[in-house]
């Protein structure tokens, strides 16, 4: 379980706190359009602001590839960060060196600094101790607050965490209690639900959840593979044939815990305006493709959901960009947000469709990890929690 210190076991009044947020926004024009993981950072800055630590943050954005690239600037962030707490936050154009230590050296209790992209220097995604150590130099105290990117060992997620006291933020306590628990100690029934395009991405997650869940329900275009190594002919669907193997050894260990689509939604092409068919599973027609589960397989995933006492929720169940194939994934966040379970759901296109429903405030917790929030699915330890302190 949870057995790592956070900010309410230590003395931050005083302290310069270097925070690791998750602040990788989409920004569009120079601003800011999604601030959904700035949002969720806000507890803990609130907290160390309220607790008059002096705040260092620092984070990623994008994939500059170890080169400063003005497109991937922080800078915009520390704008609207500053408009949302309705005060000044201070920009440094570089997260370690001399410009940073400049401004780091002047800061004065209370202030709020954020640290240009820890991606502009190589040394991040190779958890360059170097690198891990000038950041540290900056503050007293170290908070990793970016569970987003707690799956990864980089200078600023864990090499840091050697040369300062370390602790976890709120967002990490609240997405490792959930996800965490989910995993090790739910309450059951434990129903799990997976989708998305491959199963290559989550073969851990299925076969770890496989071990775990009381049932594991496919959707999606990994549910094509799983019907292939059953037999059946599956026309232009998408499907991974380097899996079969897998998805027949799946299929073995799991017995009636597994439960594939028994219909599905077709289209004669991978497109909006595409013309569909929909028909219980069977061999499909040359020329369509599955592209969403169809309505008998939504009313037969409903029972579980609606019994179980823990529902974890990661990938789509159809191409819910296209609106006449986004039945089944509505039709399934629908059925998860009216069960009473704790009701969990993790990976960026799962969350968009929940938000799109406009059903995000009915589901207990929305993981703003998706990377991370696989990885705790599949069992792992997250190396960027493992660097923390743990309690007393
Ligand atoms: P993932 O990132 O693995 O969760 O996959 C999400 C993507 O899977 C979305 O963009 C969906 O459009 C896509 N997807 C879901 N079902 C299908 C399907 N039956 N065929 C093709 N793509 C699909």
């Amino acid at each position: 379980m949870f057995n790592k210190k956070t900010i309410e076991d230590i003395d931050v009044s005083g302290k310069k706190v270097l925070v690791r947020v998750d602040f990788n926004v989409p920004i569009k024009d120079g601003k800011v359009s999604d601030d959904t993981r700035i949002q969720a950072a806000l507890p803990t800055i609130k907290y160390l602001m309220d607790h008059e630590a002096t705040l260092i943050l620092c984070s990623h954005l994008g994939r500059p590839k170890g080169e400063v690239k003005p497109e991937f600037s922080l800078e915009p962030v520390a704008d609207h960060l500053g408009r949302i707490l309705d005060r000044r936050v201070q920009f440094a154009e570089d997260c370690v060196g001399p410009v940073a230590e400049k401004v780091a050296n002047q800061l004065n209790q209370g202030d709020v600094l954020l640290l240009e992209n820890t991606r502009f220097h190589a040394g991040e995604k190779k958890n360059d101790p170097e690198m891990a150590k000038k950041l540290a130099d900056l503050a007293d105290v170290y908070v990793n607050d970016a569970f987003g990117t707690a799956h990864r060992a980089h200078a600023s997620t864990v090499g840091v965490a050697q040369y300062l006291p370390s602790v976890a933020g709120f967002l990490m306590e609240k997405e490792i209690i959930y996800l965490g628990q989910a995993v090790a100690d739910p309450a059951r029934p434990f129903i799990a639900i997976l989708g998305g395009a491959k199963i290559s991405d989550k073969i851990g997650v299925i076969q770890n959840l496989l071990d775990r869940a009381d049932q594991v329900l496919i959707g999606g275009g990994m549910a094509n593979t799983f019907f292939k190594a059953q037999g059946y002919p599956i026309g232009d669907s998408l499907v991974e044939d380097e899996a079969l193997q897998t998805a027949r050894e799946l299929l073995n260990l799991a017995d009636n815990r597994l439960r594939l689509p028994v219909d599905v939604v077709i289209g004669d092409k991978f497109q909006a305006d595409a013309d569909q068919m929909i028909m219980s599973m069977g061999p499909i027609p040359d020329g369509w493709r599955i592209l969403d589960i169809g309505p008998e397989t939504i009313s037969n995933f409903k029972k579980p959901i609606s019994e179980a006492r823990t529902v974890v929720w990661n990938g789509p169940m159809g191409v819910f960009e296209f609106p006449q194939f986004a039945k089944g994934t509505i039709g399934i966040a629908e059925i998860i947000a009216q069960s009473s379970a704790t009701s969990i759901i993790g990976g960026g296109d799962s969350v968009a469709a929940v938000k799109q429903a406009g059903l995000a405030d009915k589901i207990t917790h929305i993981s703003t990890g998706g990377g991370a929030s696989l990885e705790m699915l599949e069992g792992k330890v997250l190396p960027g929690m493992a660097a923390l302190a743990d309690k007393d």
